[in-house]
Order: structure tokens, then C-alpha cells, then sequence
């Protein structure tokens, strides 16, 4: 079998104007980056929203991530082209920008694998339209924006020690989660400690996924908290007056970007947060419009479920047009066999002692989704090693617990490797009357809030707070910011805030270390366990791999 940059280099695109005249948008609709990518213009997206019949939408989420490998993106996008190319349903994949620090980190890209990519990967993986790098610059732009505030007059009086802004870069660097600006003489500015975050983690991330148009995104950095003057009075960016230039350099950035996959699906690839230190879906704007412009659009949350999925479901989907109407959780007979062995060893051996050990992690995943009230298949992602003793096994493992199932090969076989599940998936969307039901209730304070998702979808059995958390409590208390919706920053390996709790563990403490207000894009973060959001790079880097000859063809991404 090729690699997957070797699959991708040997597909032929088509012009990316072909793909969007299948959803009814014309060359002038777009604004082309080469052949084959496009960002869609204002007007082809207001157009698109008299189209008042809104397609089903269908969220892929997952089993607790595993160094063994789930395959979330694969299974949206191949699932994406067997509703579009083996249904004949008109579909459009929308999905998360990847962001360098994994590609070039742990991870690698996020574009899929096998037979079931999205093309052109080189570009998607490293600089793509350019809206990583708009964004990386919007954040440093306000940064030093702030710092030059305090430097010049400083009417406000900000307090240097109390803003709240990160710098950003687009790579996992650990060595600038804590830094001291302005060191030297006093024409270098004020010193003071300052950190940086990765940029997917950043606020304006955030506010450029959530937003609905430009008035919005403007009116979100404005309200961007930076920090306290001396007379512990709240300063946003608005009183600073720096939104509009801000918002003017994410003004291409906010537009969403048009690919497809090797089977020509047409498939929206915008905004990149992570689901463990952010809210982890792609932007409002690019779902919405694939809403108006398909008949099922297919999404993925980040991580597992209790991190992207759960996100999803209790904060992302207000933003939506719909509700999702259907979630497939992604497993693999690998990973649940790591969640009980810890280790990747064994994991092509047959062992249904480990399988049915790990089918825990699964279960409650299974059941988590389910308490939203919205329709769950599994879908098994299937590797070569699985014996179909194991798949058996899995099968009616899910199927004791009352839940349906199908096994899919999309990776190696493109849209034929599940023609079946392609069908239950949108049979379960288009006959789907429930309404959701959220983990908790809006006007809920932000602690019962937590304390739900603690309790229903990690289980845990209480929630104990640092100092630090319930200082922090007590100031967006006093801001009267106390009702906004929590975005939990937790590791994505495990249900429990420790990444060495594989499986489903019961009677854990969920341990709060800090709260952070992300006023512009409407949510607090809740950061559990150790949980940093400037990622670092792992002893052998994806970067090792990764090479360009001299007519510019790049290998080792995957
Ligand atoms: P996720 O979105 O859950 O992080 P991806 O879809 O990006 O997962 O897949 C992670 C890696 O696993 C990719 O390199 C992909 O090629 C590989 N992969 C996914 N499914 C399969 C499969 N069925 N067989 C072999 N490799 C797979
Ligand atoms: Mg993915």
C-alpha cells in the first residue's frame, strides 16, 4: 500500500471551479488560490442563505484517542464521498484547518488517510490560503498593540501585570509558555512576564469559528478582555480602539476555503481550534454554509467524545443553524485493545480478552452520546491486522449495549469501503424527529455547569478547585461573565484530568487549576489536570520525516 502523500501525489484534481459548480456556485463566487483551492465570497454566502431548506447534519466524534490511531477525518470524508459518489446525495465534508504544531509535532496532518483524503495535501498540511499565518499576525498585531498602549500614555491606566492577552505562533515551541518582555533599557518597553499560546489555542481563533460575518468578528475582538487597570476596572479591546484594524487583517481569513477530496466530494476546510484546550470544531460560517448548499453535510469534532463531541453538542450547536441529526462515533478493534494494554506492542496480535477489556472506553462513549437524545452509530474503523474474530466481537459487543454498528474501510478502499453504513448514517439523520438534550442547563451557574460535565460525561465524583480557579471564579463573578458556557481544557487521553487513566475510570476528583474568560468568543476556559496550551514537540518529531526535492515535490507528511 502507498503512503498517503503518495496516494494524494498520484490523483488527478479537477479544477476546483468544477467542484463549486456542483453545489450551484459560479467561478465568480470565488476568489481562486491556483487551481485548486478557493475562499467563497460575501455574496455567494448571503446568496446561499435563501436557500431556506438546511441539509442533515451528521457529527463524527470518537473513542479516546490512542497513539494506535482512530481515523476520525478518514471516516468523515470517506463516508462524505460514499453518500456523494455511491448514494448520489449531494454532500459537502466540512472540516478544521490543521494547525503546524502537530503536523510538524506528534500528529502529523490532518487530512485524512489512504483512499479517503483531501487534496491538495502538501498545501492543506503546511501554509494553505494563508488563514494560520492572518491569524498568527492578528494576535501578536494586538499584543503589541496593548504593550505599545502602556508604553506611550496609557489613559486607561492598564495594570502591565494583569493583561490577559497571549502571543501566538502556529508551532508546538515549549520554551515560550513563559517569557519577560521589554528586558533591557527602558526603550525596549515595560518589562514584565508574558507567554505564548499556540495559535489554535488563541481567543481570536476562536472568534474567527464562531463568528457569523464581519460586523460580528469586529464586534467579538472588541470585547476581547485584556486585562485591569490599577483601579481594578475591566479594559476590553474596544476601549482601546484596536477591533477594527484587528478585524481588517482577518477580513480574507474568516472567508472559508474550498477543496475536495480524491473522490471530488466538495469538502469546506475552515478554522483549526483543538477540542483539548478549545472549543475543537470548524467555523460557523463554513457549516452553515454547507447547510445551505448539500443535503448532508458531514463534520468532525475534535478528540474523543467527551472533548470535541461533547463541545459540540452543548456550545457549538447553538451557534448552528440544526442540531446535529445523526453522530457516528469512530472506533478501531487497535485502540480499544490499547486502552488495556497501554501499550502498542501486541496491538496486531489477536487478543479478544484486551478487546473486550477496552470495549469500556467505547461503552461510555456510546452512552455519553446517547444522553444528547440524537441517533448514534459506530462505525469500526477497520485495519488491516483486525481478525474477524475481533470485529465479531466488537460487533456484538456494541450491539449488547443496545447500539447499532457497521464496519467501514474507506481507508483503503475509498467510498466503496462502506456503502452500507453510508446508508444507515443518513437513514438515521433523515428519520430523525428528537430534539437535543443539553448536559446542562443555560441558566445554570458555571459551576453546576462544570460539576454536570464532570459527573455525566467523565464521571467523575467531585470537582475540587486551586486557590488560583476560585480567584479567577470570583472576578468573572464580579464582571457579571459568570453565565457564559464552559469550554473544558482537559487531556484528550483519558475521561479523568491524568493521561495515564486509560479506559473508563469511576471515582476520580476532576481537579480545576484556573479559569480563563474568553469574552469576545463568549466562553470561559475551565483548565483541568495539567493541561498547557502551548503543546511541546515529542523526542522523534513528525519533522524528521518530512522532505522537499529540488522540483519542489514534498514527502513524509501523512
Ligand atoms: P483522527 O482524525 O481521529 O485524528 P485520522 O483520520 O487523521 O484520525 O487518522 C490518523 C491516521 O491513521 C492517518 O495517518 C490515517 O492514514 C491512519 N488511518 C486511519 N484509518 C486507517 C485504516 N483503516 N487503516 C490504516 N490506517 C488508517
Ligand atoms: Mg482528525
Amino acid at each position: 500500500m502507498y503512503s498517503d502523500i503518495e496516494i494524494s501525489q498520484k490523483n488527478k484534481p479537477i479544477k476546483i471551479t468544477d467542484i463549486a459548480h456542483k453545489l450551484g456556485l459560479s467561478g465568480n463566487d470565488l476568489d481562486l488560490y491556483g487551481n485548486y483551492k478557493a475562499k467563497i465570497h460575501w455574496d455567494a454566502i448571503k446568496k446561499a442563505k435563501h436557500n431556506s431548506k438546511l441539509g442533515k447534519l451528521i457529527l463524527v466524534t470518537s473513542i479516546s484517542p490512542t497513539p494506535a490511531g482512530e481515523g476520525k477525518t478518514t471516516i468523515s470524508i470517506g463516508l462524505g464521498d460514499a453518500i456523494n459518489n455511491q448514494l448520489h446525495k449531494k454532500t459537502i465534508i466540512a472540516l478544521r484547518e490543521p494547525s503546524l504544531g502537530p503536523v510538524f509535532g506528534l500528529k502529523g496532518g490532518a487530512t485524512g488517510g489512504g483512499y479517503a483524503q483531501v487534496v491538495p495535501m502538501e498545501d492543506i498540511n503546511l501554509h494553505f490560503t494563508g488563514d494560520m499565518h492572518a491569524l498568527t499576525c492578528a494576535i501578536d498585531t494586538l499584543a503589541a498593540l496593548v504593550d505599545n498602549y502602556i508604553y506611550q500614555n496609557n489613559e486607561c491606566n492598564l495594570d502591565p501585570n494583569s493583561i490577559l492577552l497571549k502571543r501566538g505562533i502556529d508551532v508546538n515551541d515549549r520554551t515560550l509558555r513563559k517569557i519577560i518582555i521589554g528586558q533591557g533599557s527602558k526603550f525596549n518597553g515595560i518589562e514584565r512576564p508574558a507567554s505564548f499560546a499556540i495559535t489554535v489555542a488563541n481567543e481570536l481563533m476562536a472568534i474567527l469559528c464562531l463568528s457569523k460575518d464581519i460586523n460580528d468578528l469586529k464586534y467579538r475582538i472588541g470585547n476581547i478582555l485584556v486585562g485591569f487597570s490599577t483601579t481594578n476596572k475591566p479594559i476590553y479591546v474596544h476601549d482601546l480602539g484596536f477591533e477594527g484594524s484587528i478585524a481588517a487583517l482577518l477580513g480574507d481569513a474568516l472567508k472559508p476555503n474550498l477543496v475536495q477530496t480524491l473522490e471530488k466530494t466538495p469538502t469546506l476546510i475552515h478554522g483549526g481550534p483543538f477540542a483539548n484546550i478549545a472549543h475543537g470544531a470548524n467555523s460557523i460560517i463554513a457549516t452553515n454554509l454547507a447547510l445551505h448548499l448539500s443535503d448532508y453535510v458531514l463534520t468532525e469534532a475534535g478528540f474523543g467524545a467527551d472533548l470535541g463531541g461533547q463541545k459540540f453538542m452543548d456550545f457549538v450547536s447553538d451557534h448552528l443553524e440544526k442540531t446535529p441529526d445523526a453522530v457516528v462515533i469512530v472506533a478501531t478493534v487497535r485502540a480499544l485493545k490499547y486502552q488495556h494494554e497501554k501499550s502498542t506492542t501486541n496491538l496486531a496480535n489477536e487478543n479478544i480478552e484486551s478487546l473486550t477489556a477496552g470495549f469500556v472506553n467505547l461503552k461510555r462513549h456510546m452512552h455519553n452520546m446517547k444522553r444528547y437524545n440524537i441517533p448514534v452509530i459506530v462505525l469500526i474503523n477497520k485495519f488491516d491486522t483486525d481478525t474477524d474474530a475481533e470485529l465479531r466481537t466488537l460487533q456484538e459487543l456494541i450491539r449488547a449495549e443496545g447500539f447499532e454498528s457497521e464496519i467501514v474501510n474507506y481507508h483503503d478502499l475509498g467510498s466503496k469501503g462502506g456503502i452500507v453504513a453510508a446508508q444507515k448514517v443518513i437513514d438515521l439523520a433523515d428519520n430523525n424527529t428528537k430534539e437535543i438534550i443539553k448536559t446542562y442547563d443555560p441558566t445554570d451557574n458555571i459551576k453546576a455547569k462544570i460539576e454536570k460535565i464532570a459527573k455525566n460525561i467523565y464521571h467523575a465524583t467531585n470537582v475540587v478547585y486551586s486557590e488560583k480557579a476560585e480567584k479567577h471564579l470570583e472576578n468573572i463573578k464580579k464582571l457579571g461573565k459568570d453565565d457564559l458556557p464552559p469550554i473544558m481544557a482537559k487531556t484528550q487521553i483519558s475521561f479523568t484530568d491524568d493521561k495515564k487513566q486509560l479506559g473508563a475510570p469511576d471515582n476520580f476528583t476532576l481537579h480545576v487549576k484556573n479559569l480563563s474568560l474568553k469574552n469576545g468568543a463568549g466562553f470561559i476556559v475551565v483548565y483541568t489536570g495539567n493541561i498547557v496550551d502551548m503543546p511541546g514537540l515529542p523526542k522523534k518529531p513528525a519533522a524528521l520525516n518530512i522532505d522537499i526535492d529540488n522540483d519542489g515535490k514534498i514527502s513524509g507528511l501523512f
